[in-house]
């Protein structure tokens, strides 16, 4: 099957004068934001979808998925997210690259800076997601680039027959793990507790992979190296012990956080900073809604995420006729 884009979606760049009004603004082009698209432009909303860096969101970082229907074999994360973009690119999805910073509601409308210019419309959709939480520990920021990797995708290849830990156990830990192991000679989980979060299925073939090493009620305390990364120091949580390991990478991942600093002083957020919604996307404002990781929900999967953008836009779009 090939993924490939044929051709680009729509892509503007931002002008100062040109500022019409959309129906609708979609900010960020993951899952959520990408299927929000498809079901406002299937309702033929004008709709523009804004994005600073690539479209696909964290997905794109995804080796493999197995958990999104239709996809027996599986798929990467790249494939899938080229397909979903293929598929607005087909309604003449517009797109902005920018970095959205704040939301204000002006009359019946909103304005959203984008860059420093505003870009106006009658409702938005968030669809921010989140970003990797850091360790922060010394020698985290030092290495970063050099030993210390959050993208395991990214960085697999340059692992080959060297030995690497992964911090986490959560499913992206495990994962990600299993992946490595394609290359690494050896890979150490080091997992605070001495039970995965992964999903089962996932644990049993880490638990099975000969080349994956568990290191349990165990975290990182410094990374050391002079160039590279070259040592670790692991804190055992029951024995308070400290103990070093000789280890070629270290790649993180302990959780994400969300990115919804444009709107902590616009709509209701929980504790942990995710944005607050009822069962149709609506936040605490009406006209802005939220959809995927960033809001507060049970299960933050791809398929979750592509169904609250569904929702969203269609709220969006039953938002914007009672306005007329
Ligand atoms: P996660 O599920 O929140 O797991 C984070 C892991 O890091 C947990 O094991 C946690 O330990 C550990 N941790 C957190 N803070 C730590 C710290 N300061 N020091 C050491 N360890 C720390 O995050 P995720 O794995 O990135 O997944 C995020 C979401 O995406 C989840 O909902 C997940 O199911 C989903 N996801 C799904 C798939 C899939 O279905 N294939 C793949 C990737 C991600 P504790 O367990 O002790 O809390």
């Amino acid at each position: 099957m090939s993924t490939q884009l044929k051709t680009q979606p729509k892509v503007q760049k931002i002008t100062k004068d040109k500022n019409p009004l959309f129906d609708l603004i979609i900010l960020g082009g993951g899952p959520a934001g990408l299927t929000a698209a498809l079901y406002a432009l299937r309702a033929k909303l004008n709709v523009v979808l804004i994005e600073k860096m690539i479209l696909g969101g964290t997905v794109t970082s995804t080796f493999q998925i197995e958990n999104y229907p239709g996809f027996p074999e599986g798929l990467s994360g790249m494939e899938l997210s080229n397909l979903m973009q293929e598929q607005v690119k087909k309604l003449n999805l517009e797109i902005k690259w920018g970095n959205a910073s704040s939301i204000k509601k002006v009359g019946n409308q909103f304005d959203v800076q984008v860059d420093g210019k505003a870009i106006s419309a009658k409702a938005v959709i968030i669809a921010t997601g989140t970003e990797a939480s850091k360790m922060g520990i010394p020698g985290e920021d030092k290495f970063r680039g050099r030993g210390v990797s959050y993208c395991a995708t990214c960085d697999g290849p340059f692992y080959k027959d060297k030995n690497i830990a992964v911090l986490g156990g959560g499913n992206s830990a495990i994962e990600e793990a299993l992946f490595l192991t394609r290359y690494a000679k050896k890979v150490f989980i080091i997992h605070r507790r001495d039970e995965l979060r992964a999903d089962k299925i996932l644990a049993d073939r880490a638990m099975a992979n000969h080349k994956i090493y568990f290191l349990w009620h165990s975290t990182l305390k410094e990374i050391k190296g002079k160039e590279k990364v070259g040592e670790i120091v692991l804190k055992d949580l029951q024995s308070e012990k400290l103990s070093k390991l000789q280890i070629d990478g270290v790649f993180v991942y302990i959780g994400s956080k969300p990115n919804s600093d444009l709107v902590k002083e616009t709509v209701k957020l929980d504790k942990k900073n995710y944005i607050v919604t009822d069962e149709s996307m609506q936040t605490s404002v009406p006209g802005i809604f939220a959809a995927g990781d960033i809001r507060v929900k049970h299960l933050r999967q791809i398929v979750t995420a592509a169904a609250d953008g569904a929702i969203a836009a269609e709220a969006a779009r039953e938002y914007i006729e009672k306005l007329q």
